[in-house]
């Protein structure tokens, strides 16, 4: 998504629009890697003004995945919601190397524009990575798979749990203390 400079006022300028993955590189290699299969066009919603010596885009951006679960493996879908504000400064008035700077809290960046056109695709494509989990759970409680005979425990009580826990437990069964 790109929007001229000229065209960013003192005036809150609306942008919507529901993209599809493939606009976005980084998020098409993220789905290659096996990371998550997107399910939905990107739906993405950007409020800019200019204000002071910058730009503020305030956005958001919402899209569905399936994941798979770090635990049993299951697939599961999500939605992915990220709002965020990045200030946009022209290069040329800045001496920074880095092409992006965090301002301390995660969803604050700062990020540099040259010419006459933003290209917004990369921050929102960024912001969206983000909201991947590292460790996808189909569940906060999610059992997993069993370590012995490898059946999803979510669905299946199988025997070998008991026997684990009562090896584990053995040691301590009959032990009395005495007085
Ligand atoms: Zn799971
Ligand atoms: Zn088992």
């Amino acid at each position: 998504m790109k929007i001229r400079v000229i065209d960013i006022t003192e005036k809150e300028k609306l942008l919507e629009s529901s993209d599809d993955v493939s606009l976005y590189p980084t998020l098409q290699e993220a789905q290659l890697a096996g990371e998550c299969t997107f399910t939905s066009p990107l739906a993405v919603s950007l409020s800019l003004v200019r204000e002071y010596g910058h730009i503020r885009l305030n956005g958001r951006v919402t899209v569905s995945v399936d994941l798979s679960c770090s635990r049993c493996l299951a697939d599961f879908s999500k939605d992915l919601s990220s709002t965020f504000t990045i200030y946009y400064t022209q290069a040329a008035e800045t001496s920074a190397e880095e092409d992006e700077v965090e301002l301390g809290e995660s969803d604050l960046v700062a990020a540099f524009y040259s010419g006459d056109e933003i290209d917004f695709s990369d921050e929102i494509a960024q912001q969206v990575l983000l909201e991947l989990p590292y460790k996808p759970l189909c569940s906060e409680g999610c059992k997993g798979l069993c370590p012995v005979c490898g059946v999803d425990m979510n669905s299946v009580a199988c025997s070998c749990n008991s026997t684990n826990k009562s090896l584990a437990f053995s040691p301590l069964q009959g032990f009395k203390v005495k007085n």
